[in-house]
């Protein structure tokens, strides 16, 4: 979840709620946050989430994106 999402989230005004298992714990959270991500060879890839009471304490992980360098 972006923190402009977690905001609206939180201000009642996202029009689309997004919500999420843990990854940890397995229940379901209405404020995940993004604590790795699977890659796949076929298909794309699964985004894993984390509760706010889990996310804090499981490693991070790289996400799509934040291994490339800009050239
Ligand atoms: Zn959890």
């Amino acid at each position: 979840m972006t923190p402009a999402r977690f905001v609206a989230a939180l201000l009642g005004t996202d029009p689309e709620p997004f919500g999420a298992h843990c990854v940890r714990c397995k229940r379901w959270t209405w404020a995940p946050v993004e604590v790795g991500y699977i890659e796949r060879q076929s298909g794309p890839g699964v985004v894993l989430y984390g509760c706010p009471s889990h996310a804090v304490a499981l490693n991070p992980r790289p996400m799509p994106g934040e291994l490339e360098r800009d050239v």
